[in-house]
């Protein structure tokens, strides 16, 4: 068929002439899609401080450009905005792909997962960069095997109302891998598991989130369903160091991101009671459907590969976005003239 696209160009190589002396490694240009969102732009802000050039596409679905305004006049750094549904050009040498609505009130909207990770991957074949996915502890469904490992094929019902994600992102790992192995392109594929932090999206139902801001707000904490099932709560920077750990790496993966630390939703709410307000009380709501009993990751095969494990355990790192909660619900009452 007939490509609206060039044909392919030689790995790019003219900014090799800007590594400031005494600096060995080439300093690279790196896409991160999504990466004004949470996850995304503590990614940015790691890359960028280490001397490389950024590059953001985001369309805003989710994020924020406050996440990143601190960036903003640094000459390393470009953001872009632009759904990645539509394919777009750009010279790159690493891409880590994170677009994608990643809550339940918001990925049921679009097809970034297929559509978007095909263009990236496209981009990764025409210039030679290499590519990585951020998947999701969610292509392992409602678990049969415990705690699990890359290789649980998963237990994912293809039409219920969560599977837009779920088989979003496993469609998405597919192709990955189609291009890994027909196309010859770098990929590496990460698996996450639940993740909290600063510039978490306030209100997009993640149950960290929610209990932390109703917590500040003076409001219960929402239980869905009678709360003994389990999560396994990771901090952003340990990720981020995983993730990037992953990139430098040599290995395809898959690998599971994500602190085996295991929590129930009730043990939860008492840490953010410990941490915030121990007078909080716990409202009991109704579960959503297929939602997973527990989860929790073998991290074996990171630990060993990728030397990679995470250090914040949830008692530490819960402390730690307490504060960025905190302005942003100050500045939206604010906002409202309260
Ligand atoms: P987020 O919602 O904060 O970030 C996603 C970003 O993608 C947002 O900035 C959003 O505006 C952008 N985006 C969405 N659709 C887009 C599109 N079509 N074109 C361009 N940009 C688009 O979510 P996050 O928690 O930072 O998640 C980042 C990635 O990590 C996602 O791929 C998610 O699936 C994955 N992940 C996150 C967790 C977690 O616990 N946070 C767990 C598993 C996997
Ligand atoms: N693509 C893109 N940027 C590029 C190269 C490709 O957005 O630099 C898109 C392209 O428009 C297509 C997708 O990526 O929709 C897959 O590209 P590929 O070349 O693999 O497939 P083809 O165009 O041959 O179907
Ligand atoms: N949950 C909860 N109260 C909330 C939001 C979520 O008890 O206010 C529960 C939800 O039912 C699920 C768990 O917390 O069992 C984790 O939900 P989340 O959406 O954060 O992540 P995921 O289900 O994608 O792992």
């Amino acid at each position: 068929t007939p490509s609206i696209l060039p044909p392919p160009t030689s790995r790019k190589t003219s900014f090799s002439g800007r590594v400031p002396a005494g600096i060995a490694r080439r300093r690279l240009r790196i896409v991160v899609t999504g990466g004004a969102g949470f996850v995304g732009s503590h990614l940015v802000d790691k890359l960028i401080s280490r001397g490389d050039e950024v590059i953001v596409i985001d369309n805003f679905f989710t994020g924020r450009k406050e996440n990143l305004v601190h960036l903003f006049g640094n000459p390393g750094f470009e953001l872009i905005r632009h759904d990645v549904v539509e394919p777009i050009l750009l010279e790159v040498d690493q891409i880590y792909h994170l677009a994608c609505p990643a809550s339940p009130v918001h990925y049921k909207y679009n097809p970034t997962n297929v559509m978007g990770t095909l263009n990236m991957l496209g981009l990764a074949k025409r210039v030679g960069a290499r590519f990585l996915l951020t998947s999701t502890s969610e292509v392992y469904g409602d678990p049969l095997e415990h705690p699990q490992k890359e290789t649980y094929w998963g237990n994912v019902n293809p039409i219920g109302e969560r599977s837009c994600y779920d088989e979003g992102k496993r469609t998405a790992e597919t192709l990955a891998m189609d291009y890994h192995r027909g196309a010859g392109v770098e990929v590496r594929i990460a698996r996450i598991f639940n993740t909290y932090g600063p510039r978490m999206c306030l209100d997009d139902g993640r149950v960290v989130g929610n209990f932390v801001a109703q917590a500040i707000r003076k409001q219960p904490l929402t239980v869905y369903g009678d709360g003994k099932q389990t999560r396994s709560f990771q901090y952003v920077s340990d990720l981020v160091d995983g993730l990037v750990a992953l990139m430098e790496g040599e290995h395809v993966g898959p690998f599971n991101l994500g602190n085996p630390g295991e929590f129930t939703m009730l043990e939860l709410a008492e840490v953010v009671k410990e941490t915030i307000d121990s007078s909080a009380t716990i409202e009991f709501r109704p579960n959503t459907a297929d939602d997973p009993h527990k989860r929790k990751p073998d991290i074996s095969k990171a630990k060993e590969l990728l030397n990679w494990e995470p250090k914040i355990s949830l008692r530490d790192g819960l402390p730690l976005m307490v504060n960025d909660f905190r302005n942003r619900i100050l500045n939206e009452d604010e906002g409202k003239g309260l």
